[in-house]
């Protein structure tokens, strides 16, 4: 399409510009280019001398007719001719600019007597005249002196001569301005390159990652192609050189890719756009390895065509995610957009389209600076959507928790309210069970009581009798200390039921019985032993205390008759006693012998106290 168009302009312009003119050098500011002042002879075979094209016929030459010379990706070697002339009245220091850096080789006839210029990009950057990025040829013309120069080109890249000619004052002030800029240029990406490699490290986000290196390889690229890094980085490594300019261009078209694929999230796109995008990186690595190892020129045509079909392919994924919804991709779209016209920019200034200035010819710098600003932004973007993204998150998480918190305390709550009236009401039923237990037990203990003792008298019952009898029996076995026994029994108590009634004999028997208890100690047991029998068990006694016991109750008895409905009845009681170790726990031994000594007291004449006396017995 280039060729197409180059072909179109030169058939336009022919008419105008016959036979080269002799270049009349103005001392003015402006640069001039000598594209149309140029003749041209190629030379396919490589093979001619300046002898030889020296001895060129006119009607060999070709006139260049276009601003600047350029010739495609031809590698024939290019013969150019140039007539100048000073028309100032003194001597005028000029110096012929070639903005391609990337020549191969350039020789320069004419410039300084026999002396010839030759350098080039091939050649070993010392070879310059002046140390300069692009190639820069000195040219002194005396006053009112024509010169005729001729330049040799030869180039496996583009052969484009982009020669400007100028006056050296006015190239020093420019070259000053050129690496101001130059500078900001480098220093933005460098700004750049280090900002996002930093939001990668912290962030872990690997689309900084993939945006930093598009950003370092991009720099890169152009530190090359402006002549920079033979000069600063490699001056003496041509291969390399040769090389890096196609590398640099495919390294920076596979970060591109990467970071694109990644921001335009096409992982969760349709699968055609990794499909493709996976058959780009392919596409990729071989230009990288054609750069490496295959021939150079495949290998420039392979990364341009890589860079064009990468832009189309970004822009249109770009385009087409924006609209699937994609909010991130409008400031991508706006991204490729200035690079997509930089490079258009670029190419109509390469054709001759667009005059060529300081604008057109670092349209791709400045627009892939552009570029990669607006990336930057719309990195920064994402860095705010995933921002607000968290604190939404973060907001829809308190409110959760709020939420929880309520019903946490409410639930609390109602445990609180049902735990409290739980609380009460076992208090209650607690007590309740508590007094019914108390109820029971003490009914319990009265009615055990009761069965203790005897109704009529309230004396222990016979049943009683035998137990506690039993017990007190065993602690003096234990002991070895002596029982007493008192066995008593009222004296013709049939005569006064006869006389009074039974209920006054009832009297009778409960008046006895209070008397006889009133005067026993109260570690010694009283029981009703039957009708009117009664028992006093006295622990630790001996006989003789228990008989001196025994009478004074009869004493006590005969002295205090019972008053019942104002009658006095006197009552007398008789009483027969034995004391003893037990040698055993039954009660009915000791029972029996007072039992005996009581029949003895009755015989005797009642009325008195009788001891058992026996000598089977370990008497006390
Ligand atoms: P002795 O001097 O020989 O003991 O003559 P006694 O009449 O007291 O003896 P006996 O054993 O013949 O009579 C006992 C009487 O005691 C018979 C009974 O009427 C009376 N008695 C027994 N138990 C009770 C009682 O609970 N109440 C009344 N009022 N009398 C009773
Ligand atoms: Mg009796
Ligand atoms: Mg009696």
């Amino acid at each position: 399409m280039l060729a197409a168009l180059r072909l179109l302009l030169l058939l336009l312009l022919l008419p105008s510009l016959s036979l080269a003119d002799v270049l009349s050098l103005p001392a003015t500011e402006q640069p001039v280019l000598p594209g149309p002042f140029m003749q041209v002879w190629q030379d396919p075979e490589k093979q001619a001398d300046i002898d030889d094209v020296r001895r060129l016929p006119d009607s060999a030459w070709q006139p260049v007719a276009r601003r600047d010379a350029s010739f495609g990706y031809s590698g024939n070697a290019y013969w150019l001719r140039l007539q100048l002339h000073n028309p100032e009245p003194r001597s005028m220091d000029w110096v012929l600019l070639i903005a391609n850096p990337l020549l191969d080789y350039l020789d320069a006839y004419g410039l300084d007597g026999e002396q010839v210029y030759r350098a080039g990009d091939q050649r070993p950057f010392a070879a310059r005249w002046i140390e300069h990025r692009q190639l820069l040829l000195p040219l002194r013309l005396a006053a009112g002196e024509s010169r005729e120069l001729i330049l040799r080109m030869q180039t496996e890249g583009s052969a484009n001569l982009s020669a400007s000619l100028m006056t050296r004052a006015a190239f020093d002030r420019h070259e000053q301005r050129m690496l101001l800029l130059q500078g900001l240029f480098f220093g933005a990406l460098a700004a750049m390159f280090i900002y996002n490699l930093a939001i990668f490290l912290i962030t872990r986000d690997r689309n900084y990652l993939w945006y930093s290196l598009f950003v370092a390889s991009f720099g890169g690229y152009q530190f090359i192609q402006l002549g920079f890094a033979l000069q600063w980085l490699w001056p003496h490594s041509l291969g390399w050189q040769q090389l890096s300019f196609p590398l640099s261009s495919a390294v920076t078209t596979l970060f591109a890719i990467l970071f694109t694929y990644g921001v335009l999230e096409l992982k969760n796109a349709p699968p055609f756009y990794t499909w493709i995008t996976r058959l780009l990186l392919a596409c990729t690595w071989l230009v990288i390895g054609l750069a490496l190892l295959g021939p150079y020129r495949v290998a420039l045509i392979g990364s341009f065509a890589l860079v064009i079909v990468g832009a189309v392919l970004a822009s249109l994924f770009t385009l087409l995610r924006w609209r699937a919804g994609l909010r991130a991709a409008r400031l991508f779209a706006i991204g490729w957009f200035v690079l997509i016209a930089a490079s258009l920019f670029s190419i109509l200034s390469g054709t001759g389209l667009i005059a060529n200035s300081l604008l057109t010819l670092h349209a791709q710098q400045i627009g892939g600076l552009i570029e990669l600003t607006v990336f930057s932004i719309a990195l920064a973007a994402r860095i705010r959507q995933a921002q607000s993204a968290h604190h939404l998150a973060q907001a829809r998480l308190f409110a959760k928790e709020h939420q929880l918190r309520m019903e946490q305390a409410k639930g609390l709550d109602l445990q609180r309210q049902i735990n409290d009236g739980l609380e009460l009401r076992v208090t209650e039923r607690t007590a309740a069970l508590q007094q019914a237990l108390s109820e029971l037990s003490g009914a319990h203990q009265q009615l055990s009581e009761r069965n203790r003792r005897d109704g009529l008298t309230g004396l222990l019952n016979r049943q009683t009798l035998n137990e506690e009898l039993h017990r007190t029996q065993a602690q003096a076995m234990r002991s070895q200390r002596p029982t007493a026994i008192l066995m008593m029994d009222l004296d013709h108590f049939k005569q006064v039921n006869d006389q009074y009634g039974h209920l006054t004999g009832d009297a009778c028997l409960q008046h006895a019985a209070q008397r006889l208890q009133q005067r026993l100690r109260a570690a010694d047991l009283l029981a009703r032993f039957g009708g009117e029998e009664f028992v006093a068990v006295l622990s630790d006694t001996d006989l003789a205390g228990a008989h001196e016991l025994a009478e004074q109750l009869r004493d006590d008895l005969a002295r205090h008759p019972c008053i019942h409905q104002d009658r006095i009845i006197n009552l007398t009681i008789s009483i027969g006693v034995c004391a003893a170790i037990p040698t055993s726990a039954d009660s009915e031994q000791l029972l029996n012998r007072a039992d005996l000594a009581l029949y003895r007291a009755k015989a005797a004449g009642r009325n008195r106290v009788e001891n058992y006396e026996a000598s089977s017995l370990s008497e006390a």
